[in-house]
């Protein structure tokens, strides 16, 4: 089984509000992000993980707003989030989630 069909059917996955796909992680800016430039966790895992369509949530610094808080624990998260400029974000709408910004550091959206 794929590793995109296995999150469509997961229970617990269906139910994120921002699927965690391709197309997503090509768009997703977080990479980009003031919380996570300095981080050298976040910036091994964007440098392995480049050229994976789709890589597994925990091995990517990208998409948090679907995956939830991020792995690495040396982001600098009292640092602007830059999700109202994403793709993304305004895909789904998430200006009406909860939470609203700062998905690597309070959850995904729902
Ligand atoms: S979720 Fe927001 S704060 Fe976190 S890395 Fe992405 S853009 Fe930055």
């Amino acid at each position: 089984m794929c590793q995109e069909s296995f999150i469509f059917r997961s229970p617990k996955l269906t139910r994120m509000k921002v699927p965690f796909d391709s197309r997503g992680i090509k768009d997703c800016i977080c990479a980009q992000c003031p919380v996570q430039v300095r981080s050298a966790c976040s910036r091994e895992k964007e440098k392995s993980s480049k050229g994976v369509e789709l890589p597994k949530p925990q091995d990517t610094p990208r998409l948090y707003c679907s995956s939830g808080k991020a792995a690495c624990s040396d982001l600098d998260l009292k640092q602007m989030c830059i999700c109202g400029a994403c793709p993304v974000w305004h895909r789904h709408k998430l200006a009406g989630a909860k939470p609203t910004l700062h998905f690597c550091r309070d959850g995904a959206a729902r």
